[in-house]
Protein backbone atom coordinates (compact mmCIF):
# COMPACT_ATOMS: atom_id res chain seq x y z
CA UNK A 1 0.00 0.00 0.00
CA UNK A 2 1.18 3.44 -0.99
CA UNK A 3 0.53 6.63 1.46
CA UNK A 4 -0.24 9.28 -0.61
CA UNK A 5 -0.24 12.60 0.50
CA UNK A 6 -4.21 14.05 2.49
CA UNK A 7 -4.84 17.17 0.06
CA UNK A 8 -8.35 18.86 0.26
CA UNK A 9 -9.48 15.86 2.07
CA UNK A 10 -8.46 13.12 -0.77
CA UNK A 11 -5.88 10.69 -1.02
CA UNK A 12 -3.17 12.29 -3.73
CA UNK A 13 -0.94 9.43 -4.74
CA UNK A 14 2.29 10.42 -7.06
CA UNK A 15 3.98 7.63 -9.55
CA UNK A 16 7.57 8.12 -7.52
CA UNK A 17 7.78 6.63 -4.12
CA UNK A 18 10.01 6.82 -1.38
CA UNK A 19 10.83 3.75 1.50
CA UNK A 20 9.85 4.39 5.13
CA UNK A 21 12.64 2.28 7.25
CA UNK A 22 12.28 0.85 10.37
CA UNK A 23 15.15 2.26 12.02
CA UNK A 24 15.19 -0.86 14.84
CA UNK A 25 15.31 -3.30 12.05
CA UNK A 26 16.31 -1.55 8.88
CA UNK A 27 14.18 -2.73 7.01
CA UNK A 28 11.32 -1.61 4.66
CA UNK A 29 8.11 -1.27 5.87
CA UNK A 30 6.00 0.73 4.20
CA UNK A 31 6.05 3.32 0.48
CA UNK A 32 4.72 6.99 0.99
CA UNK A 33 4.25 9.69 -1.97
CA UNK A 34 6.99 11.19 -3.40
CA UNK A 35 5.69 14.69 -3.72
CA UNK A 36 6.93 17.83 -5.19
CA UNK A 37 6.19 21.58 -6.59
CA UNK A 38 2.95 19.84 -8.10
CA UNK A 39 1.44 18.58 -5.10
CA UNK A 40 2.59 21.84 -2.87
CA UNK A 41 0.55 23.70 -5.67
CA UNK A 42 -2.30 21.64 -5.05
CA UNK A 43 -2.51 21.57 -1.06
CA UNK A 44 -1.73 25.75 -0.99
CA UNK A 45 -4.68 26.03 -3.43
CA UNK A 46 -6.70 23.58 -1.41
CA UNK A 47 -6.08 25.53 2.30
CA UNK A 48 -6.07 28.97 0.27
CA UNK A 49 -10.20 28.12 -0.59
CA UNK A 50 -10.43 26.49 2.53
CA UNK A 51 -9.47 29.06 4.52
CA UNK A 52 -11.69 32.26 2.76
CA UNK A 53 -14.47 30.23 1.81
CA UNK A 54 -15.20 29.15 5.07
CA UNK A 55 -12.41 28.68 8.06
CA UNK A 56 -11.91 31.49 8.28
CA UNK A 57 -15.57 32.43 9.09
CA UNK A 58 -16.12 29.62 11.62
CA UNK A 59 -17.06 31.04 14.79
CA UNK A 60 -14.31 30.29 17.22
CA UNK A 61 -15.95 28.19 19.48
CA UNK A 62 -16.56 25.62 16.40
CA UNK A 63 -13.47 25.54 15.52
CA UNK A 64 -12.33 24.91 19.76
CA UNK A 65 -14.91 22.38 19.42
CA UNK A 66 -13.20 20.84 16.48
CA UNK A 67 -9.76 20.78 17.91
CA UNK A 68 -11.08 19.36 21.42
CA UNK A 69 -12.95 16.15 19.31
CA UNK A 70 -9.66 15.53 17.35
CA UNK A 71 -7.91 15.63 21.43
CA UNK A 72 -10.42 12.39 21.71
CA UNK A 73 -10.15 11.23 18.22
CA UNK A 74 -5.99 11.12 19.07
CA UNK A 75 -6.64 9.36 22.28
CA UNK A 76 -9.25 6.57 20.64
CA UNK A 77 -6.37 5.81 18.11
CA UNK A 78 -3.31 5.96 20.78
CA UNK A 79 -2.39 1.76 20.20
CA UNK A 80 -2.34 2.84 16.66
CA UNK A 81 -0.39 6.07 16.38
CA UNK A 82 1.81 4.68 19.11
CA UNK A 83 2.78 1.57 17.33
CA UNK A 84 3.12 3.41 14.01
CA UNK A 85 5.60 6.25 15.73
CA UNK A 86 7.71 3.41 17.01
CA UNK A 87 8.28 1.87 13.67
CA UNK A 88 8.68 5.44 12.13
CA UNK A 89 11.27 6.54 14.24
CA UNK A 90 12.41 3.54 16.26
CA UNK A 91 11.65 5.17 20.13
CA UNK A 92 10.63 2.92 22.86
CA UNK A 93 7.16 2.43 22.52
CA UNK A 94 6.28 4.18 25.77
CA UNK A 95 7.93 7.66 24.54
CA UNK A 96 6.22 6.82 21.46
CA UNK A 97 2.72 6.86 24.25
CA UNK A 98 3.95 9.54 26.09
CA UNK A 99 3.76 11.45 21.73
CA UNK A 100 0.52 10.32 21.25
CA UNK A 101 -0.64 11.54 24.60
CA UNK A 102 1.29 15.27 24.43
CA UNK A 103 -0.28 15.57 20.58
CA UNK A 104 -3.90 15.05 21.80
CA UNK A 105 -3.22 17.65 24.88
CA UNK A 106 -1.80 20.57 22.26
CA UNK A 107 -5.90 19.82 20.44
CA UNK A 108 -7.52 19.82 23.69
CA UNK A 109 -5.39 23.19 25.10
CA UNK A 110 -5.70 24.95 22.00
CA UNK A 111 -9.24 24.05 21.74
CA UNK A 112 -9.94 25.44 25.12
CA UNK A 113 -7.54 28.64 25.11
CA UNK A 114 -8.35 29.66 21.87
CA UNK A 115 -11.08 30.67 23.31
CA UNK A 116 -10.21 33.36 25.68
CA UNK A 117 -8.19 34.90 22.86
CA UNK A 118 -8.87 38.60 22.17
CA UNK A 119 -7.53 41.90 21.12
CA UNK A 120 -7.21 45.10 23.17
CA UNK A 121 -9.69 48.04 23.29
CA UNK A 122 -7.57 51.44 23.39
CA UNK A 123 -10.10 53.95 24.75
CA UNK A 124 -7.94 56.37 23.85
CA UNK A 125 -10.55 59.27 22.64
CA UNK A 126 -14.43 59.24 22.95
CA UNK A 127 -15.13 60.23 19.27
CA UNK A 128 -12.90 57.34 17.92
CA UNK A 129 -13.18 53.59 19.25
CA UNK A 130 -9.96 51.94 18.78
CA UNK A 131 -9.01 48.41 19.39
CA UNK A 132 -7.01 45.44 18.00
CA UNK A 133 -8.43 42.56 16.42
CA UNK A 134 -6.35 39.05 15.90
CA UNK A 135 -6.62 37.50 13.25
CA UNK A 136 -4.96 34.38 11.69
CA UNK A 137 -2.59 34.81 9.00
CA UNK A 138 -4.21 32.39 6.28
CA UNK A 139 -2.27 29.43 4.94
CA UNK A 140 0.42 28.12 7.31
CA UNK A 141 3.12 26.26 6.24
CA UNK A 142 4.68 23.84 8.69
CA UNK A 143 7.80 21.75 8.13
CA UNK A 144 8.60 19.04 10.55
CA UNK A 145 11.27 16.96 11.85
CA UNK A 146 11.74 13.12 12.07
CA UNK A 147 12.16 13.34 15.76
CA UNK A 148 8.85 14.02 17.25
CA UNK A 149 6.67 13.98 14.20
CA UNK A 150 3.31 13.78 16.33
CA UNK A 151 3.98 16.25 19.02
CA UNK A 152 5.88 18.75 16.71
CA UNK A 153 2.81 18.12 14.05
CA UNK A 154 0.29 18.92 16.37
CA UNK A 155 2.33 21.81 18.86
CA UNK A 156 2.38 23.79 15.24
CA UNK A 157 -0.84 22.50 13.63
CA UNK A 158 -3.50 22.93 16.72
CA UNK A 159 -2.89 26.76 17.94
CA UNK A 160 -2.59 27.34 13.77
CA UNK A 161 -5.47 25.67 13.48
CA UNK A 162 -7.99 26.91 16.80
CA UNK A 163 -6.72 30.30 15.83
CA UNK A 164 -8.30 29.83 12.15
CA UNK A 165 -5.78 29.12 10.01
CA UNK A 166 -4.83 26.23 7.29
CA UNK A 167 -2.09 24.49 7.68
CA UNK A 168 -0.32 22.42 4.90
CA UNK A 169 2.37 20.60 6.71
CA UNK A 170 5.12 18.78 4.97
CA UNK A 171 6.65 15.80 7.11
CA UNK A 172 10.23 14.50 6.93
CA UNK A 173 10.77 12.33 4.55
CA UNK A 174 12.15 10.13 7.62
CA UNK A 175 9.10 9.30 9.87
CA UNK A 176 5.94 10.42 7.68
CA UNK A 177 3.61 8.40 8.58
CA UNK A 178 2.00 9.40 11.98
CA UNK A 179 1.35 13.08 10.64
CA UNK A 180 -0.05 11.60 7.48
CA UNK A 181 -2.71 9.88 9.42
CA UNK A 182 -3.23 12.78 11.57
CA UNK A 183 -4.55 14.05 8.25
CA UNK A 184 -6.87 11.30 8.06
CA UNK A 185 -8.04 11.51 11.59
CA UNK A 186 -8.60 15.38 11.65
CA UNK A 187 -11.63 14.75 8.76
CA UNK A 188 -13.26 12.22 11.41
CA UNK A 189 -12.76 14.73 14.13
CA UNK A 190 -14.66 17.59 11.86
CA UNK A 191 -12.04 19.76 10.41
CA UNK A 192 -13.23 20.22 7.02
CA UNK A 193 -11.38 19.50 3.87
CA UNK A 194 -8.71 21.21 2.81
CA UNK A 195 -7.87 22.45 6.39
CA UNK A 196 -5.26 20.00 7.15
CA UNK A 197 -3.23 18.90 4.78
CA UNK A 198 -0.32 17.38 4.54
CA UNK A 199 2.05 16.35 1.99
CA UNK A 200 5.10 13.86 2.39
CA UNK A 201 8.40 14.37 0.42
CA UNK A 202 12.22 15.27 0.38
CA UNK A 203 13.60 18.22 1.50
CA UNK A 204 14.71 19.80 -1.13
CA UNK A 205 11.75 18.29 -3.23
CA UNK A 206 8.89 19.50 -1.24
CA UNK A 207 10.11 21.37 1.67
CA UNK A 208 12.38 23.78 -0.22
CA UNK A 209 8.90 24.33 -2.35
CA UNK A 210 6.72 25.42 0.33
CA UNK A 211 9.11 27.35 1.78
CA UNK A 212 9.26 29.48 -0.93
CA UNK A 213 5.65 29.45 -2.42
CA UNK A 214 4.14 32.84 -2.92
CA UNK A 215 1.00 31.66 -2.05
CA UNK A 216 1.88 31.01 2.03
CA UNK A 217 1.04 33.97 4.49
CA UNK A 218 2.98 32.15 7.44
CA UNK A 219 5.97 29.44 7.78
CA UNK A 220 6.97 27.26 11.18
CA UNK A 221 10.05 25.51 10.51
CA UNK A 222 10.79 22.91 13.00
CA UNK A 223 14.35 21.13 12.15
CA UNK A 224 18.25 21.76 11.94
CA UNK A 225 20.15 24.99 12.09
CA UNK A 226 21.30 24.89 8.29
CA UNK A 227 18.11 23.96 6.91
CA UNK A 228 16.32 26.74 9.12
CA UNK A 229 18.80 29.23 7.49
CA UNK A 230 17.77 28.48 4.05
CA UNK A 231 13.89 28.34 4.87
CA UNK A 232 14.65 31.71 6.17
CA UNK A 233 15.63 33.07 2.95
CA UNK A 234 13.41 31.56 0.75
CA UNK A 235 10.73 33.34 3.36
CA UNK A 236 12.12 36.48 3.07
CA UNK A 237 11.83 36.75 -0.59
CA UNK A 238 7.80 36.65 0.40
CA UNK A 239 8.29 38.91 3.46
CA UNK A 240 6.79 35.56 4.76
CA UNK A 241 6.74 36.03 8.89
CA UNK A 242 9.13 32.97 10.47
CA UNK A 243 9.41 30.75 13.08
CA UNK A 244 12.14 29.03 13.63
CA UNK A 245 12.63 26.01 16.63
CA UNK A 246 16.17 24.44 15.98
CA UNK A 247 18.85 22.85 17.40
CA UNK A 248 20.45 23.41 20.46
CA UNK A 249 23.48 21.94 22.13
CA UNK A 250 21.86 22.34 26.42
CA UNK A 251 24.22 22.04 29.64
CA UNK A 252 23.46 20.65 32.69
CA UNK A 253 25.36 23.09 35.28
CA UNK A 254 26.06 21.09 38.33
CA UNK A 255 27.41 22.42 41.81
CA UNK A 256 29.13 20.86 44.81
CA UNK A 257 25.02 21.10 46.64
CA UNK A 258 23.90 19.19 43.79
CA UNK A 259 21.04 16.15 45.09
CA UNK A 260 22.10 12.80 43.02
CA UNK A 261 19.31 11.34 43.58
CA UNK A 262 17.20 13.77 41.67
CA UNK A 263 20.08 14.82 39.15
CA UNK A 264 21.71 11.79 38.13
CA UNK A 265 18.61 9.69 36.46
CA UNK A 266 17.50 13.60 35.14
CA UNK A 267 20.54 13.76 33.42
CA UNK A 268 20.72 10.21 32.18
CA UNK A 269 17.60 10.47 30.81
CA UNK A 270 17.57 14.20 28.75
CA UNK A 271 20.36 12.65 26.64
CA UNK A 272 19.20 8.79 26.19
CA UNK A 273 15.58 9.97 25.75
CA UNK A 274 14.87 9.01 21.89
CA UNK A 275 18.83 7.82 22.10
CA UNK A 276 19.57 11.43 22.44
CA UNK A 277 17.69 12.79 19.54
CA UNK A 278 15.82 15.47 20.87
CA UNK A 279 16.17 18.75 20.25
CA UNK A 280 16.05 19.86 24.07
CA UNK A 281 19.20 16.82 24.82
CA UNK A 282 21.30 17.90 27.81
CA UNK A 283 24.16 16.86 25.84
CA UNK A 284 26.79 18.99 27.94
CA UNK A 285 27.60 18.56 31.58
CA UNK A 286 29.35 21.27 33.63
CA UNK A 287 30.22 20.27 36.43
CA UNK A 288 32.13 21.61 39.80
CA UNK A 289 35.63 20.03 39.94
CA UNK A 290 34.97 19.40 43.56
CA UNK A 291 32.04 16.06 42.43
CA UNK A 292 33.48 15.92 39.14
CA UNK A 293 34.66 11.94 39.90
CA UNK A 294 31.54 10.67 41.52
CA UNK A 295 29.28 12.61 39.00
CA UNK A 296 31.18 11.11 36.31
CA UNK A 297 31.14 7.32 37.80
CA UNK A 298 27.56 7.44 38.75
CA UNK A 299 26.53 8.17 34.89
CA UNK A 300 29.21 5.49 33.51
CA UNK A 301 27.27 3.42 36.10
CA UNK A 302 23.64 4.38 34.70
CA UNK A 303 24.84 4.62 30.92
CA UNK A 304 26.25 0.77 31.40
CA UNK A 305 23.19 -0.43 32.47
CA UNK A 306 21.04 0.50 29.97
CA UNK A 307 19.02 -2.24 27.77
CA UNK A 308 19.68 -1.47 24.23
CA UNK A 309 16.91 -2.93 21.84
CA UNK A 310 14.11 -2.22 19.63
CA UNK A 311 11.23 0.25 20.13
CA UNK A 312 8.16 -2.46 20.41
CA UNK A 313 10.23 -3.79 23.86
CA UNK A 314 10.65 -0.79 24.98
CA UNK A 315 14.26 -1.15 25.99
CA UNK A 316 15.94 2.17 27.45
CA UNK A 317 17.99 3.11 24.72
CA UNK A 318 16.61 2.65 21.22
CA UNK A 319 18.09 3.05 17.95
CA UNK A 320 19.03 5.83 15.49
CA UNK A 321 16.87 7.33 12.89
CA UNK A 322 19.11 5.83 9.76
CA UNK A 323 22.22 4.50 8.81
CA UNK A 324 23.14 7.92 7.33
CA UNK A 325 22.62 9.79 11.04
CA UNK A 326 24.27 6.70 12.65
CA UNK A 327 27.50 7.30 10.74
CA UNK A 328 27.07 10.97 11.76
CA UNK A 329 26.96 10.36 14.73
CA UNK A 330 29.63 7.81 14.74
CA UNK A 331 32.09 10.58 13.14
CA UNK A 332 31.35 12.56 16.01
CA UNK A 333 32.71 9.68 18.24
CA UNK A 334 35.66 9.41 16.31
CA UNK A 335 36.46 13.05 17.17
CA UNK A 336 35.70 12.58 20.79
CA UNK A 337 38.00 9.73 20.64
CA UNK A 338 40.85 12.04 19.48
CA UNK A 339 40.40 14.87 21.11
CA UNK A 340 39.03 14.06 25.00
CA UNK A 341 38.54 10.54 27.13
CA UNK A 342 36.30 7.93 26.53
CA UNK A 343 34.39 7.11 29.93
CA UNK A 344 32.21 4.19 28.34
CA UNK A 345 30.39 3.39 25.00
CA UNK A 346 32.14 4.82 22.16
CA UNK A 347 30.96 2.28 19.35
CA UNK A 348 28.00 0.38 18.25
CA UNK A 349 26.38 -2.21 20.64
CA UNK A 350 28.53 -5.72 20.21
CA UNK A 351 25.23 -7.71 19.77
CA UNK A 352 24.26 -9.12 16.57
CA UNK A 353 20.54 -8.97 17.19
CA UNK A 354 20.72 -5.50 16.87
CA UNK A 355 20.61 -5.21 13.13
CA UNK A 356 19.52 -1.35 13.13
CA UNK A 357 21.09 1.86 13.29
CA UNK A 358 22.14 1.85 17.37
CA UNK A 359 24.94 3.24 19.13
CA UNK A 360 26.01 2.41 22.13
CA UNK A 361 25.18 5.31 25.18
CA UNK A 362 28.92 7.14 25.23
CA UNK A 363 30.40 9.42 27.84
CA UNK A 364 33.69 12.13 27.10
CA UNK A 365 35.39 13.30 29.75
CA UNK A 366 38.31 16.18 29.93
CA UNK A 367 36.02 17.96 27.11
CA UNK A 368 37.94 20.69 25.54
CA UNK A 369 34.93 23.49 25.18
CA UNK A 370 35.98 24.87 22.01
CA UNK A 371 36.07 21.31 19.80
CA UNK A 372 33.53 20.08 17.48
CA UNK A 373 31.90 17.86 19.90
CA UNK A 374 31.37 20.13 22.68
CA UNK A 375 29.73 22.82 20.17
CA UNK A 376 27.79 21.11 17.60
CA UNK A 377 24.44 19.18 18.00
CA UNK A 378 25.64 15.46 18.02
CA UNK A 379 21.95 14.29 18.11
CA UNK A 380 22.52 11.26 19.31
CA UNK A 381 23.53 9.64 23.26
CA UNK A 382 26.63 11.50 23.44
CA UNK A 383 27.55 13.26 26.86
CA UNK A 384 30.36 15.59 27.02
CA UNK A 385 31.71 16.33 30.22
CA UNK A 386 34.10 19.29 31.19
CA UNK A 387 34.38 20.84 34.64
CA UNK A 388 34.51 24.66 36.22
CA UNK A 389 35.82 25.56 39.35
CA UNK A 390 33.86 29.14 39.92
CA UNK A 391 30.00 29.78 39.01
CA UNK A 392 31.75 32.81 36.40
CA UNK A 393 33.44 30.01 35.01
CA UNK A 394 30.15 27.68 34.81
CA UNK A 395 28.05 30.91 33.53
CA UNK A 396 30.79 30.90 30.70
CA UNK A 397 31.05 27.73 29.33
CA UNK A 398 27.09 27.44 29.47
CA UNK A 399 26.64 30.50 27.34
CA UNK A 400 29.90 29.70 25.42
CA UNK A 401 27.87 27.69 21.89
CA UNK A 402 25.94 29.14 19.12
CA UNK A 403 22.78 27.68 20.61
CA UNK A 404 20.15 29.05 23.27
CA UNK A 405 17.77 26.06 23.61
CA UNK A 406 17.43 24.90 27.27
CA UNK A 407 19.43 24.29 30.39
CA UNK A 408 19.75 22.83 33.60
CA UNK A 409 20.63 23.82 36.74
CA UNK A 410 21.23 21.34 39.72
CA UNK A 411 22.00 22.98 43.05
CA UNK A 412 20.10 23.53 46.34
CA UNK A 413 21.48 27.40 46.65
CA UNK A 414 18.54 28.86 45.76
CA UNK A 415 20.62 32.47 45.30
CA UNK A 416 22.67 30.39 43.01
CA UNK A 417 20.37 29.48 40.74
CA UNK A 418 18.74 32.47 40.59
CA UNK A 419 21.49 33.79 39.26
CA UNK A 420 22.12 31.20 36.99
CA UNK A 421 18.90 31.72 35.48
CA UNK A 422 19.24 35.13 34.98
CA UNK A 423 22.60 34.63 33.32
CA UNK A 424 22.11 31.52 30.91
CA UNK A 425 21.19 32.78 27.45
CA UNK A 426 18.78 30.11 27.27
CA UNK A 427 15.16 29.85 25.75
CA UNK A 428 13.86 27.47 28.96
CA UNK A 429 16.04 26.85 32.20
CA UNK A 430 15.17 23.80 34.26
CA UNK A 431 16.39 24.10 37.85
CA UNK A 432 16.39 20.97 39.86
CA UNK A 433 14.55 18.92 37.53
CA UNK A 434 14.59 19.13 33.59
CA UNK A 435 11.78 19.56 31.17
CA UNK A 436 9.57 17.96 34.33
CA UNK A 437 7.13 20.95 33.96
CA UNK A 438 7.10 21.70 30.50
CA UNK A 439 4.25 20.20 29.43
CA UNK A 440 2.14 22.16 26.28
CA UNK A 441 0.95 24.94 28.78
CA UNK A 442 4.90 26.06 29.13
CA UNK A 443 5.94 28.62 26.36
CA UNK A 444 8.86 27.32 24.28
CA UNK A 445 11.30 28.80 21.96
CA UNK A 446 15.38 29.09 21.56
CA UNK A 447 17.52 32.02 21.80
CA UNK A 448 20.58 32.71 19.50
CA UNK A 449 21.08 30.13 16.65
CA UNK A 450 18.37 27.94 18.30
CA UNK A 451 16.23 29.88 16.97
CA UNK A 452 13.17 32.61 17.94
CA UNK A 453 9.46 32.67 18.02
CA UNK A 454 7.27 31.11 20.46
CA UNK A 455 5.71 27.49 20.13
CA UNK A 456 3.53 25.87 22.95
CA UNK A 457 1.77 27.65 25.57
CA UNK A 458 -0.81 30.53 25.44
CA UNK A 459 1.84 32.67 23.48
CA UNK A 460 1.48 29.72 20.48
CA UNK A 461 -1.67 31.79 19.27
CA UNK A 462 -0.51 35.27 19.25
CA UNK A 463 2.34 33.62 17.15
CA UNK A 464 -0.38 32.21 14.78
CA UNK A 465 -2.07 35.45 14.52
CA UNK A 466 -1.13 39.37 13.23
CA UNK A 467 -2.98 42.41 15.24
CA UNK A 468 -4.82 44.40 12.97
CA UNK A 469 -5.50 48.01 14.52
CA UNK A 470 -8.70 49.56 14.19
CA UNK A 471 -9.75 52.85 14.38
CA UNK A 472 -13.61 53.26 14.09
CA UNK A 473 -14.92 57.39 14.49
CA UNK A 474 -18.36 56.75 16.32
CA UNK A 475 -19.05 59.84 17.05
CA UNK A 476 -19.40 63.39 15.50
CA UNK A 477 -17.90 64.92 18.10
CA UNK A 478 -14.16 65.03 18.36
CA UNK A 479 -11.93 64.95 21.18
CA UNK A 480 -10.53 68.37 22.50
CA UNK A 481 -7.41 68.57 20.53
P1 LIG B 1 16.27 18.85 9.03
O1 LIG B 1 16.52 20.32 9.13
O2 LIG B 1 17.21 18.04 8.24
O3 LIG B 1 14.81 18.59 8.39
C1 LIG B 1 13.66 19.19 8.94
C2 LIG B 1 12.61 19.25 7.86
O4 LIG B 1 13.05 20.15 6.84
C3 LIG B 1 12.33 17.93 7.16
O5 LIG B 1 10.95 17.82 6.91
C4 LIG B 1 13.11 18.05 5.86
O6 LIG B 1 12.61 17.27 4.81
C5 LIG B 1 12.93 19.52 5.56
N1 LIG B 1 13.94 20.11 4.67
C6 LIG B 1 15.20 19.67 4.41
N2 LIG B 1 15.81 20.48 3.54
C7 LIG B 1 14.93 21.47 3.24
C8 LIG B 1 14.99 22.63 2.43
N3 LIG B 1 16.07 22.95 1.73
N4 LIG B 1 13.90 23.45 2.40
C9 LIG B 1 12.81 23.16 3.13
N5 LIG B 1 12.68 22.07 3.90
C10 LIG B 1 13.74 21.23 3.97
O7 LIG B 1 16.11 18.33 10.52
P2 LIG B 1 15.88 16.84 11.00
O8 LIG B 1 17.15 16.10 10.79
O9 LIG B 1 14.62 16.32 10.42
O10 LIG B 1 15.60 17.05 12.56
C11 LIG B 1 16.61 17.19 13.49
C12 LIG B 1 16.84 18.65 13.82
O11 LIG B 1 15.61 19.24 14.25
C13 LIG B 1 17.79 18.83 14.98
O12 LIG B 1 18.66 19.90 14.71
C14 LIG B 1 16.87 19.16 16.14
O13 LIG B 1 17.50 19.86 17.19
C15 LIG B 1 15.83 19.97 15.46
N6 LIG B 1 14.58 20.01 16.26
C16 LIG B 1 14.26 21.17 16.89
C17 LIG B 1 13.11 21.23 17.68
C18 LIG B 1 12.74 22.50 18.42
O14 LIG B 1 11.60 22.58 18.85
N7 LIG B 1 13.64 23.44 18.59
C19 LIG B 1 12.29 20.10 17.80
C20 LIG B 1 12.65 18.94 17.13
C21 LIG B 1 13.81 18.90 16.34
Amino acid sequence: MIHGAIIDGRTVTTADTFDVIDPGTGTVFAAVSRCGPAEIDQAVAAARTAFEQHWRHTPTADRAMICRRMADVIRAHRDELAALETMDTGKPISQAFTDVNVAARYFEYYGVTVEALFGETVLNRSDVLTYTLLEPFGVSAHIVPWNYPLQVAARTAAPALAAGNTCVVKPSEDAPLTTLRLAELALDAGFPPGVFNVVPGYGLEAGAPLAAHPGIDHLAFTGSRPVGQAVMVAAAANVVPVTLELGGKSPHLVFADFDPETAIPNIVASITEHAGQNCSAGSRLLVDASVHGAVTKALAAAFEAMRIGIGRDDPDLGPLISARHRDRVLGHIEHGRRTARLVTGGGVPDDPALTGYFVQPTIFDEVDPTSVVAQEEIFGPVLCVTTFDTDDEAIRLANGTDFGLAAGVWTRDVFRAHRMLRELRAGQVFVNNYAAAGGVELTFGGCKQSGFGQEKGFDALREYTRRKAVAMKVSERGSPE
